[in-house]
């Protein structure tokens, strides 16, 4: 496949998620590509103030509020003259189809990210993908679709980012295994009577990234990593029993790839996200940027740890969805956002999160080959589970 920067060519990108951790992080990256790339369409759900301050600084061609109730009731006069304002589903799927976008950011958060990410797959783009829910509810669906169109779908997740560049060191027929990291979280070294007692506000201090609420509390939960586990077993082609997990509390090895003959490949970087977008921006080029580097004037210690499955049962749920395929993800990643959202309303203990998950999957009707419309459908029948499981 041909890549955007072939051409000498700017690639236009558009930012699918502009207001969000990921997003903001992009238009830093882009700010400093020195032309060599350029945002055409920014999108928000509710940030919309945020979005026009966007809009004034980067001159996009298209702002797409995805939330046509928020769009409707908002003061657009801050627009700059000759951004044009889209809403709603149709107007995310119109710039993420659009002939003039080379690039697609897919970093809106959670389920509701997907179908932007669909259209720009079925469209071909290249898709730099941050929303790893695209994966984890409909990977085999997606790959598939990517195949038939020629898009290249290039991971933002820097531990997907990582694996995708330690890959590159051999075949893929001599890759043994794939060691994802994982920081542990704010509560690595907790007793499970600590965890049951932990607080929203607590759950929302993550030690080594800056990252939004959601994410932030799936890394406490470790349930990110779960949910990565299956990102991986699509975006790779891997079988589940190539995919383990180590706890690596400094976050600057991002993943690891051993082949067969032994070698383990890793990735190092600064705990900072504008690297591995950047990457996915750019790929197969590197380019000078502005991520943070790492200093090896100092002393540097890196601690690695097998995870305990004990306290972060999300890793052995991870495991099984990631084995079990079909609608499972769908399943996993619907009440998961459901129950973080019912814990961070304070409806719902912190270990009970994983437990609830479960007990949803345990009760849905699987099928090992789903269309796109039933996995959406899962997707509503299990945050409305969720919200009915009861609280012990
Ligand atoms: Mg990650």
């Amino acid at each position: 496949m041909q890549s955007v920067f072939m051409t000498q060519e700017v690639a236009n990108v558009a930012v699918l998620g502009s207001t969000g951790s990921i997003g903001r992080n992009t238009l830093e990256v882009i700010a400093a590509s020195g032309g060599s790339l350029a945002s055409v369409a920014l999108s928000a759900h509710t940030s919309l103030d945020l979005l026009i301050e966007q809009a004034r600084q980067v001159r996009p061609r298209w702002v797409v509020a995805a939330d046509p109730a928020a769009a409707g009731g908002h003061d657009w006069s801050a627009l700059p003259s000759g951004v044009q304002l889209l809403t709603g589903p149709e107007g995310l799927e119109a710039v993420a189809t659009h002939q003039d976008v080379q690039i697609v950011v897919a970093a809106i958060v959670g389920s509701a990210g997907l179908r932007g990410t669909w259209a720009a797959v079925a469209a071909g783009k290249t898709v730099a993908l941050a929303n790893k829910e695209t994966m984890v509810v409909a990977g085999p669906l997606v790959t598939q679709l990517a195949q038939r169109s020629g898009a290249r779908i290039v991971p933002v997740d820097s531990e997907h980012s990582a694996v995708f560049q330690a890959l590159q060191a051999g075949r893929r027929e001599e890759v043994k295994r794939v060691i994802l990291t994982a920081s542990g979280g704010p509560f690595r070294n907790h007793t499970f009577e600590q965890l049951a007692e932990v607080t929203v506000v607590d759950a929302l201090h993550h030690p080594t990234w800056t990252m939004g609420p959601k994410i932030t509390i799936d890394s406490a939960t470790m349930m990110n990593k779960a949910l990565e586990i299956i990102e991986a077993r699509w975006l790779f082609d891997l079988q589940p029993e190539q995919i383990e997990v180590v706890v690596h509390p400094q976050s600057i090895v991002h993943s690891l790839v051993e082949f067969v003959d032994g070698s383990v490949i890793a990735q190092l970087s600064s705990p900072d996200m504008k690297l591995p977008i950047q990457y996915a921006l750019t790929y197969p080029r590197r380019l000078a940027g502005v991520a943070s580097r790492l200093d090896f004037t100092e002393t540097m210690r890196l601690d690695f740890e097998p995870p305990d499955p004990q306290r972060f049962p999300a890793l052995a749920l991870g495991l099984e969805v990631a084995r079990a395929g079909g609608t499972a993800g769908a399943v996993l990643n619907a009440a998961n956002e459901a129950a973080v959202a019912k814990f961070r309303a304070g409806k719902l203990r912190f270990t009970d999160i994983v437990p609830s998950c479960r007990a949803v999957l345990e009760q849905h009707q699987f099928d090992p080959h789903p269309s796109l419309e039933q996995l959406l459908g899962l997707d509503v029948w299990a945050r409305q589970e969720v919200m009915r499981w009861a609280c012990t």
